[in-house]
């Protein structure tokens, strides 16, 4: 047995004493929907050294988990992968005890790296900064709609406001406190938690780390929520909207990018003090339509970007704007300079995390290298003007229709050679059978037919 696998036998035996029998080892498919293998505990040695059999077809699965064999190299039901648990990233489950978690990377079946793998990619998207003195940090802010669990899985919200309130909260008290104590004990490091505008929505906010561990724990904050909502008999909503009477549900990505030790976005209301800072958001502006198809990719996520709803439906920036696709979060006296980062606000529960936070850095840090200025930063909502003010001030709307996502994404080799042609075609395969799918229906059944399956 190698250092792994005799690293995992000692997990064995402290899992084996909390009471674990079986590890979950999930990972994310191109619709952002979470899957997994769970294996007994005691197979976690063997399992940590030469990984899980996975079919190949998973870089396929659309969103109704049709297999699109479309896909180039991806054409046929052959082929096997190893799915290699993250041992720095297990974690016991509080809402689920008797199982522990793991994130999972997708190897070839000789260990090299898998062309289709999105966590490598973002691995490896970390390191190439790294090696270029960049570090980034990622926080999440999760938003969700809570509701009661009906049996033909129709909609109906597990508190009706006041938005904001602890009064609204108080309905669901006990799942609250459950997401809360488990979340700590899955260590997570939740900043608050409130309830959101729309009936029934919820947000919380993870603390900022490293992307990879950033898109880990998105994946872990949804396995533990929808575990408290189990055992409160309530379900849980992540999708960009879950229907078109409620408020869509933005999973905002905030970053921030560091060199030497100093954070380049420090700033304040005047936006970002170092011109490094201000690169980086007029690189992930240059990008943002691209950005959209990627972190915002489905017919959900385009039901959900219109303009009013504070998700970020016009191509610009502001400081502290919440309608804006970017906005820049100052750093403050009160705050600290370090506190400033920017907020991608169209990301959403239906976009790869490894595959977002890949275009993301890549846009950003593309923006530094080449020390781009942004245009002037709007204060106002667009969507309030004039075409004509629009066009003036230089502002379009972002991508409206799949085609539309596309015609962005294929458009902006950067982000293209970022995903690398593996990823790419199997992503635009599924986005592409997603669409003709929902052509021939109404939105509002689309809506409900992925309703429940991030
Ligand atoms: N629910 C909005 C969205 O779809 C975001 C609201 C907010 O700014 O918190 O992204
Ligand atoms: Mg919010």
């Amino acid at each position: 047995m190698g250092d792994t696998g005799e690293r995992a036998a000692e997990l064995v035996e402290r899992l084996r004493g909390e009471g674990v029998a079986g590890v979950t080892v999930a990972w994310a498919d191109n619709n952002g929907i979470p899957r997994s293998r769970t294996v007994p505990v005691a197979t976690l040695p063997q399992v940590a050294e030469t990984g899980i059999g996975v079919s190949t077809v998973f870089a396929v699965f659309d969103t109704n988990d049709g297999i699109q064999y479309g896909a180039p190299g991806r054409e046929t039901p052959s082929g096997d992968v190893r799915l290699v648990p993250d041992l720095d990233r297990l974690t016991p489950l509080a809402g689920q005890p008797g199982l522990a978690w793991a994130p999972g990377t997708q190897v070839a079946v000789d260990g090299s790296p898998w062309p289709w793998d999105q966590r490598s990619l973002l691995a490896g998207t970390v390191a190439s900064l790294a090696d270029r003195g960049y570090t980034a940090l990622v926080g999440y802010e999760m938003e969700f709609a809570v509701c009661a669990a009906t049996p033909d899985g129709s909609i109906v919200p597990a508190y009706r406001g006041p938005a904001y309130s602890p009064h609204a909260l108080l309905e669901i008290d006990g799942f609250v406190t459950d997401v809360l104590r488990d979340a700590e004990a899955n260590g997570l490091r939740i900043g608050q938690l409130h309830a959101e505008y729309g009936p029934g929505q919820v947000e919380l906010s993870l603390g900022a780390s490293d992307p990879v561990r950033a898109a880990d724990e998105q994946l872990l904050a949804r396995q533990t929520v929808l575990a408290a909502a189990a055992r409160h008999g309530l379900r849980v909503s992540f999708a960009p909207l879950p229907s078109l009477a409620l408020a869509g549900n933005g999973w905002h990505a905030h970053t921030s990018l560091w060199r030497d030790g100093r954070n380049l976005l420090a700033g304040g209301l005047d936006g970002p003090d170092d011109p490094a800072g201000a690169a980086y958001i007029a690189g992930l502006l240059r990008d943002l339509p691209a950005l959209a198809a990627v972190t915002a990719p489905s017919i959900g996520s385009l039901a959900r970007l219109r303009p009013g709803f504070f998700a970020g439906a016009y191509g610009f920036w502001g400081v502290e704007n919440r309608e804006a696709p970017l906005r820049y979060v100052a750093g403050s006296a009160l705050l600290g300079a370090d506190h400033a980062n920017v907020e991608l606000k169209v990301s959403d529960a239906s976009a790869n995390p490894y595959l977002a936070l890949t275009a993301l850095l890549t846009a950003g840090v593309a923006g530094v290298e080449e020390g781009l200025e942004p245009p002037a930063p709007h204060a106002e909502d667009p969507g309030t003007w004039t075409q004509e003010q629009r066009a003036a001030a230089g502002i379009a709307p972002l991508p409206s229709t799949a085609a539309e996502q596309e015609a962005a994404l294929v458009g902006c080799p950067r982000l293209t050679d970022a995903l690398g042609a593996e990823r790419l075609g199997a992503f635009l395969a599924v986005r592409r059978a997603d669409s003709a799918w929902a052509a021939e229906r109404e939105t509002e059944d689309v809506l409900a037919a992925w309703r429940w399956r991030y």
